[in-house]
């Protein structure tokens, strides 16, 4: 099946100044770029012409970093997003319980921010309580780092005021110190989550089906998995075996379990089958600085010494570090606080320190930093050096901006997402929204990043803007960098894959405060529609 584009804007990402007039597609790659004459020349009659209608062609998209199963699971939650207090948590929670009519089993809600609710703090278990004491209840913080248990789950779990924080989490407490339902950081929500999960009705084929529609609305086409452990990836590899995957869908393996998923599923390591490949590895440095679990260097704004806090110890994340290295294996690490940040690159500075060697090999695996909130210049200077990719969350300055503004304050808070200095430190930045914590809105993320204005309209580190060509290229080539995939996607050029969309405005001619109004058309993977906005 051959296709031609023409008649419309088309941005290959090759550079910016790039204007052919025509792309050909055939048997899901691209054929070839240029005139158009040349390419009507190279077609045959069954060539269809697609006239673009002045429309925008461009390399479909590539979500750096999300959580696909995350995603799917979501879809048979309750969402909160739009509840501003604690009475609409409740409400939500019953009109999710009828509408489901949920008798017995679990309740699983998601995406409620405390920093938006009139009561400026997190709910507790009596809240929880009124919507149910039988029935165990959880609602998810919308970073994913925290959550709150009704008494049913407390139960249900064995947690009681004999039950200990563990190292790295906590459990909220009343005064007397029974737990008041607040769950803080992975290592505390497991039993809560691992409890309700394994509970949640679930047909995980039909919810993936639904999780790749939202990011194929988006324009993506490459998405990952970006914290997979054994049993999740049984799951996923069984999505692909029965060819229920139509994007490229990539997992990092939580690292303490890595060895374990790969030496199950060899095929998969670094090759598609079915669509699903293993990139790496991933960890988890710490929290969240919405959540003021962000590890820091200096103490949160208006605090004498909480700097938050970290999720391991140096001596784990230098053994994941070193592990990584030996096993060829791209490593990921969630750091938001630039503590973190400064632990995950201390492992890597003094694994490559005795030998120069390592250094080339760290820079071939192209280590990557999630989220880099608050990555600071220096540290920047040395992710240079090792060859380590941002991806930043860029979309925080306008989702959580005016929360950093206070929390970090205003000389730390506008340096929120510094993609500039990572533009200037010659960094393959790449963006994300950590899908389900926000919509893959990649258009808004670009607005964003262009931008840089919070919710509430205020200008957020202006200095830290891109032009939309270099923000254009976090969601496209630098993302396919990111998965050594930059020979296949990300550009428009002959013999790479069709990843494709049609945009019905061009961003490098829109005014820059339109470009989250860009509305995505149609979406193609390797030559074939998957998307089409309806009229
Ligand atoms: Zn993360
Ligand atoms: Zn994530």
């Amino acid at each position: 099946m051959e296709k031609l584009y023409y008649n419309g804007d088309i941005i290959t990402m090759r550079k910016e100044n790039d204007a052919p007039e025509a792309v050909l597609v055939s048997k899901g790659r691209i054929a070839f770029v240029g005139d158009l004459k040349e390419a009507k020349q190279r077609c045959t009659a069954e060539t269809e012409l697609v006239d673009l209608q002045g429309k925008t062609l461009m390399p479909s998209f590539i979500d750096a970093h999300g959580h696909i199963t995350m995603l799917a699971q979501y879809t048979a939650f309750a969402n909160l997003g739009k509840c501003t207090d604690f009475q609409q948590l409740e409400e939500t929670l019953l009109a999710y319980q009828k509408e489901k009519d949920i008798q017995d089993g679990v309740m699983i809600a998601y995406g409620y921010d405390h920093n938006f609710l009139a009561e400026q703090k997190h709910p507790t278990k009596a809240v929880l309580d009124r919507v149910s004491a039988e029935i165990p209840i959880c609602i998810l913080h919308t970073s994913g780092h925290m959550c709150v248990a009704n008494s049913a789950l407390l139960e249900a779990c064995g947690i009681t005021e004999d039950t200990p924080d563990p190292e790295g989490g906590k459990f909220g407490r009343e005064e007397n110190g029974e737990p008041n339902g607040y769950i803080e950081e992975v290592p505390a929500m497991t039993k809560v989550l691992m409890f309700m999960f394994s509970r949640a009705a679930a047909d995980f084929e039909k919810q993936m089906e639904l999780a790749q529609n939202t990011y194929l609305k988006y324009g993506i086409t490459t998405v990952q998995d970006g914290a997979v452990n054994p049993s999740a990836f049984q799951k996923l590899a069984a999505v692909a075996e029965a060819g229920g995957f139509c994007l490229d869908v990539i997992a990092y393996l939580m690292a303490d379990e890595a060895n374990q998923t790969v030496e199950a599923y060899p095929a998969y390591e670094n090759q598609y089958c079915g669509r699903l490949k293993i990139g790496g590895e991933k960890i988890i440095l710490d929290g969240s600085p919405q959540g003021r679990s962000a590890w820091l260097s200096k103490p949160y704004e208006g605090e004498e010494t909480y700097c938050g806090y970290p999720a391991c110890t140096d001596g784990q994340v230098k053994q994941w570090v070193e592990n990584s290295i030996k096993a060829k294996r791209q490593l990921l690490a969630h750091c938001n606080g630039d503590a973190a940040s400064q632990q995950y690159l201390d492992a890597f500075s003094q694994a490559v320190s005795d030998m120069p060697e390592k250094l080339e090999q760290v820079q071939a695996l192209r280590p990557v930093m999630i989220h880099c909130q608050t990555v600071r210049e220096d540290q920047l200077e040395e992710m240079s050096r090792l060859g380590m990719i941002p991806s930043i969350f860029v979309a925080h300055t306008w989702y959580w901006g005016d929360v950093h503004l206070k929390n970090l304050g205003p000389v730390r808070g506008s340096q929120i997402s510094p993609v500039k200095s990572a533009l200037q430190h010659g960094l393959v930045y790449n963006f994300h929204q950590d899908p389900p914590v926000v919509e893959p809105d990649m258009l808004h993320t670009v607005w964003c990043a262009v931008n840089r204005i919070t919710r509430t309209g205020q200008p957020i580190g202006q200095e830290q803007c891109i032009s939309v060509f270099e923000a254009l290229k976090g969601i496209t080539i630098h993302g396919a960098y990111a998965y050594h995939e930059e020979d296949r996607k990300g550009t428009l050029e002959a013999g790479k894959l069709a990843d494709l969309v049609v945009l019905d405005r061009n961003p490098l001619k829109t005014d820059k405060m339109q470009i989250r109004d860009i509305q995505v058309l149609e979406t193609v993977k390797e030559g074939k529609t998957l998307y089409r906005k309806e009229e």
